[in-house]
């Protein structure tokens, strides 16, 4: 069975680099039939927040990645984490250490005037024939995880391949504080055994952690994960992405006007490709996703491309939907769609022009009011003769028997036949008459969505 989760911590919001890790891990399991779950990593009781809780909620909701189990939340489980380092110290695989601040910051001062990498020496660390100090009166100790002292951890990682750490790299890492209350690696541990992880996808900032975890996974007698981490998204210039910089909050891109389905498109093609395809549904994306061609070098983010594959699924949207997305948009620019033709009408005329949501309500508003046109248009397009020759035609607009598209479009040739004009010169100063912009989709279809009477009061004032 194929388990995998999202484990986020809940620090601040929801940034993409963590969609990207969750879409992952949830395209993998939604490929093999298996369990997706969400886990709130929030021990650390200082950083978590229950609005940054909320973000991460509401961030998954809003991409659309739907999770099996959970929310779990590892604060409501230190009773269980409490019971496996007793096991632990039980079994001898962890023990007790009373070391106090001062002692371990003169020991490291010490290894660090040697020239030595500083870490914990072991002195409170039981072995045979070793006699250990009596346990200082009043002290509450940490608990030590007791690392093997030699060997190596190794794992072949679904994403980077084989890695080999050896253990005397690493340190007998605290389990639990003096409160009793555990550490981080240590609750992972035993969430990803108790939840039976098939498959830990996630950042490639954990690589450090792993060997620490299998070797307390295999103390602990719990089954190993694969191992899969995923490699760091980069902004445009290649650095780290930050929150100063670069747009990095999942709520950041909706209110950029990102459709979900195209952040998530986006995702999935940063460290990840199904040959040239760009442009693909989440279905699609399933079923061709394998860990195998996850690419382990850091991918870049190219907004332009990000921005095109916005267009193309804005697109493809259902209009009703995109109205519904643009509708309070509208609202907030007071632009009242009460007096006026179909949201979805206007859209499906504007769509193929933007490139986000934001830039959609902007093109759809001249079909309820009139814009003011800029005193550059007016100067371009509006000589006292053109606008003689508009009151001309809006008579033509006011005789024709059917108002459509086709039937305004029908007017154009004789008109600027018996006008000695071209096209452009009735279509761009009607724009900027009836829309108070140049820029609009094809004119008839403009005008015949504004409606007649709208139309002949606009050129008339
Ligand atoms: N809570 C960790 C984070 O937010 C993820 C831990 C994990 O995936 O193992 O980066």
């Amino acid at each position: 069975m194929i388990r995998t989760r999202f484990a986020p911590s809940p620090t601040g919001y929801l940034h993409i680099g963590g969609v990207r890790t969750a879409l992952f891990s949830w395209a993998f399991a939604r490929k093999h039939g298996g369990v997706f779950v969400l886990r709130i990593e929030d021990t650390d009781l200082e950083r978590s927040t229950p609005e940054s809780v909320k973000a991460i909620l509401d961030g998954m909701h809003w991409v659309g990645l739907d999770y099996d189990e959970g929310p779990f939340y590892q604060t409501q489980r230190f009773d269980r984490y409490k019971e496996v380092i007793q096991q632990l110290l039980d079994a001898g695989h962890a023990y007790h250490c009373y070391a106090s601040k001062e002692e371990l910051d003169a020991m490291r001062a010490e290894q660090e005037a040697r020239g030595e990498k500083p870490r914990y020496d072991r002195r409170w660390r039981p072995e045979e024939g070793k006699v250990l100090p009596a346990p200082p009166e009043g002290v509450s100790p940490v608990v030590r995880f007791r690392n093997p002292l030699d060997g190596v951890v190794a794992w072949d990682d679904a994403v980077k391949g084989r890695i080999e750490i050896s253990n005397t790299e690493l340190d007998d890492l605290i389990i639990a504080r003096p409160d009793g209350s555990p550490t981080y690696n240590f609750c992972v541990v035993v969430d990803d055994w108790d939840m039976a992880i098939s498959h830990v996808i996630r950042g490639d900032d954990h690589v450090n952690n792993t060997p620490r975890q299998i070797n307390i996974l295999k103390a602990i007698g719990a089954p190993l994960p694969v191992y899969a981490h995923l490699p760091m998204i980069l902004n445009e210039d290649g650095q780290k992405m930050s929150k100063r910089r670069d747009a990095v909050s999942v709520v950041d891109y909706a209110d950029k006007g990102i459709l979900p389905e195209a952040l998530l498109n986006y995702l999935a093609r940063l460290g990840w490709g199904h040959g040239d395809d760009e442009f693909f549904t989440m279905e699609q994306f399933v079923d061709w996703f394998d860990l195998k061609d996850v690419s382990p070098s850091a991918s870049r983010f190219n907004n332009e491309k990000f921005m095109w594959l916005n267009a193309q699924h804005i697109k493809a949207a259902d209009n009703q939907r995109l109205a519904e997305l643009v509708a309070p948009r509208l609202a907030s620019a007071k632009v009242d769609t009460a007096n006026g033709p179909a949201l979805t009408d206007v859209i499906a005329l504007v769509k193929e022009r933007v490139q986000d949501l934001n830039a959609l309500a902007l093109e759809c508003d001249y079909f309820y009011a009139r814009r003011e046109p800029s005193a550059a248009d007016l100067e371009k397009h509006l000589s006292a003769e053109s606008r003689e020759r508009m009151a001309r035609f809006a008579d033509r607009l006011a005789e024709l028997a059917d108002w459509n598209a086709e039937s305004i479009h029908g007017l154009f040739k004789p008109f600027c036949l018996d006008e000695g004009i071209k096209m452009g010169q009735l279509g761009m100063p009607l724009r900027v008459l009836v829309c108070g912009t140049a820029q609009t989709p094809s004119v008839d279809a403009v005008l015949a969505l504004i409606g007649r009477d709208e139309v002949l009061k606009r050129l008339r004032a």
